[in-house]
C-alpha cells in the first residue's frame, strides 16, 4: 500500500489545521497536511452571487441528517483553507467573561479550562498572522490587550458612518469590526461587495490557505496533500499508529509520530466516533453548538444603501449584560446582500428584481446569541458514514430578547421595517463543541492544550474543543488556541 509519513500529520487545512501547520513549520517541524478537498480555483464565479449562493458551487453534495432523520445540505466547504475560504473574516476576540461560567436565562454557559489571560498573547499573535484591522476604545465590552491591533480599523462608508450616528443617538456605542482583509499599505483588498460568504479572487482575505498553509509551505518544512480524505484513525493502546486515508487512486496509509485532527467540529467528532478512539468519557460528539443566529434586513424606503463593503460595524452593548444582569449577544453588520442571495429566505415566488429593490434600501445584520451546550445535542455517524447532527437549540429566550432589542433599536433609528431570517440546522457555519476541552477526563475529551485525554499523540485543534460557544465569531479563538498549543504543549517538541 502507498504510504505517506511525517513527524506531525495534520488532518484538515482550515482555521485550526492551517494555523497549526504554520506554527509548527516555522519552528522547523516536519509537517504533512492532509486535506480532503482541492484548492479552490480563482475564477470569475468566485464573485458571482448566483454561482456561490443559488448554485452552491463551492459546497459539497453531501447530505447530513437532523435529529428527526431529515436530510439537509450542510454549510461546509471541503477545500484547502476549509470554511475560511468563504468566511466573513470578522475576527474578534472573545471577552474575558466568555471563559468563565456565566448564568444565562436558559442555563449556565460553562467555564473553559483556561482563562482569557492564558490566551491573550496568542490572540495578539493570531491578529498579526491574520492581518486584523481593528480599533480600541469604541466597544464598551472589549477585553484588555497587551498588543495593539496590527492595522487600523476599516473606515465606514458614508451610509454606515451615518448609521453609526443614528445608533449613537439611540444611546448605544457602535464599534468597528475586527476584520482580516489585506488593507495594509499596498495591500490586495479592494473592498468589494463579494467578501462575506464568497471566496476572494484576489487572495486578499485572511483565510487559512493564505495566512496559514501558504506561509507554512514557504518554510520548506510543510507539505500539503490535497484530495486526501482520512477515513479512520487506527490506535493501539494509548497511541495512534497510523491513519487510513484515500485519494483518487485508492487507499493510503499515513504514519507519523504525532497527529492533529482539525477536520472541523462535526467531521472531527464523526472521525473519532467512526474510528472508536478517544472516547472513554463518552463525550465525543456531544455538546454540539452553532450559535443562535438570525439575519435581519432593516429597510428604510426613503434611503438608498449604496455601500460596497458593509461589514464594518458592530453593536456589542448588550453582549455582557442586556440590562437585567444577564448576557444577550452581539449585533454585527454582514456583507451587503444582493437580491439573489435573499431568494432562499424570501417567500416563494418573489422575483429577484423585487428583492433587488429591497436590497437597495436595506442594511443587513447578524444577530448572534450564545448556544448553550447540552449532552443530547450531538453528532453521530452510522456504519455507512452518514452524519447526524441532532440539536434542540438552547438559549432561545436570550436570542429572542436580543432580536427584539435589535429591531427596536433599528426602528427607532429610522428604519420602516425589519425582516428576520432565523438560521436552521443547515446554517452551521459556527459549529463548535463536540470534543470539548477540560481538566477532567471523565467529562471532557481533550486536555486544556487540546491533547486527547486517552491518547498520547493525538491533538484535536479546531472549533470542536470549545466548551462554550460565546456569542462572537469563532475563528480567531481557534487560531489563538492553535498557536498556544504549539507554543506550550509537547506537540512541537
Ligand atoms: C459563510 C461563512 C462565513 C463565516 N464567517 C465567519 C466570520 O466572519 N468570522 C469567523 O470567526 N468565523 C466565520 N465563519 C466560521 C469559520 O469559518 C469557522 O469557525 C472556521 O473555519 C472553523 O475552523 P475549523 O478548523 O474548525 O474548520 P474548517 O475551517 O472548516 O476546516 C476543516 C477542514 O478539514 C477538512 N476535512 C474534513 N474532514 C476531513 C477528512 N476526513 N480528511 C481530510 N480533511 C478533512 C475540510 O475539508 C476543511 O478544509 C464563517 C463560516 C462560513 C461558512
Amino acid at each position: 500500500m502507498r504510504t505517506l509519513t511525517a513527524d506531525v500529520v495534520i488532518i484538515g487545512s482550515g482555521m485550526g489545521g492551517g494555523t497549526t501547520a504554520h506554527a509548527l513549520a516555522r519552528r522547523g517541524v516536519d509537517v504533512l497536511v492532509l486535506e480532503r478537498g482541492e484548492r479552490l480555483p480563482r475564477e470569475a464565479e468566485n464573485w458571482s452571487p448566483r454561482a456561490v449562493f443559488a448554485e452552491r458551487r463551492y459546497k459539497p453534495s453531501e447530505q447530513w441528517l437532523d435529529g428527526d432523520g431529515r436530510s439537509f445540505a450542510p454549510g461546509v466547504h471541503y477545500v484547502v483553507g476549509g470554511n475560511t475560504k468563504v468566511y466573513g473574516a470578522s475576527l474578534p476576540r472573545f471577552r474575558e467573561r466568555d471563559f468563565d461560567a456565566v448564568e444565562h436565562e436558559d442555563g449556565i454557559s460553562p467555564a473553559w479550562p483556561f482563562g482569557y489571560a492564558d490566551l491573550e498573547p496568542y490572540y495578539g499573535e493570531a491578529e498579526r498572522m491574520y492581518a486584523v484591522h481593528g480599533a480600541t476604545g469604541e466597544d464598551p465590552t472589549e477585553p484588555w490587550r497587551s498588543s495593539a491591533y496590527p492595522h487600523p480599523a476599516l473606515e465606514h462608508e458614508p451610509y454606515i458612518a451615518e448609521l453609526a450616528e443614528r445608533l449613537r443617538a439611540q444611546g448605544v456605542s457602535p464599534s468597528s469590526n475586527a476584520m482580516g482583509v489585506d488593507r495594509r499599505e499596498g495591500g490586495l483588498c479592494i473592498r468589494c461587495s463579494t467578501c462575506d460568504g464568497f471566496p476572494c479572487k484576489l487572495g486578499a482575505k485572511s483565510d487559512a490557505e493564505t495566512c496559514g498553509i501558504e506561509p507554512a509551505l514557504a518554510t520548506g518544512n510543510a507539505r500539503l496533500a490535497p484530495g486526501v480524505r482520512v477515513r479512520r484513525i487506527v490506535a493501539a493502546g494509548r497511541r495512534v499508529g497510523h491513519l487510513v486515508a484515500e485519494d483518487s487512486d485508492g487507499e493510503l496509509r499515513v504514519t507519523g509520530a504525532k497527529f492533529v485532527l482539525a477536520a472541523g467540529a462535526v467531521n472531527s467528532a464523526a472521525l473519532l466516533l467512526g474510528s472508536d478512539v478517544a472516547n472513554s468519557s463518552g463525550q465525543v460528539g456531544r455538546n454540539f453548538m452553532m450559535h443562535n443566529n438570525a439575519h435581519i434586513v432593516a429597510v428604510d424606503v426613503n434611503r438608498r444603501n449604496d455601500v460596497t463593503f458593509q461589514k464594518t460595524l458592530s453593536v456589542n452593548d448588550w453582549y455582557l449584560d442586556g440590562g437585567e444582569g444577564r448576557p444577550l449577544g452581539a449585533l454585527q453588520l454582514i456583507g451587503k446582500v444582493q437580491g439573489v442571495m435573499m431568494k432562499t429566505a424570501a417567500p416563494r415566488g418573489v422575483p429577484v428584481a423585487a428583492l433587488n429593490q429591497i436590497a437597495r434600501r436595506s442594511v443587513e445584520w447578524l444577530i448572534m446569541a450564545e448556544d448553550l451546550p447540552h449532552r443530547d445535542n450531538r453528532v453521530t455517524v452510522d456504519d455507512a458514514g452518514t452524519i447526524t447532527t441532532a440539536r434542540l437549540a438552547r438559549g432561545l429566550r436570550t436570542h429572542r430578547r436580543l432580536l427584539e432589542r435589535a429591531k427596536r433599536l433599528l426602528r427607532s433609528a429610522g428604519y420602516d421595517a425589519v425582516l428576520t431570517q432565523h438560521f436552521d440546522i443547515s446554517m452551521n457555519s459556527h459549529q463548535c463543541g463536540t470534543v470539548v476541552a477540560g481538566a477532567d477526563p471523565a467529562t471532557s475529551v481533550l486536555d486544556p492544550w487540546c491533547k486527547a485525554h486517552d491518547l498520547e499523540n493525538l491533538w484535536v485543534i479546531d472549533a470542536g474543543f470549545f466548551p462554550s460557544s460565546a456569542a462572537m465569531n469563532p475563528a480567531l479563538t481557534i487560531a489563538a488556541q492553535a498557536l498556544r498549543v504549539v507554543a506550550e504543549s509537547d506537540l512541537a517538541s
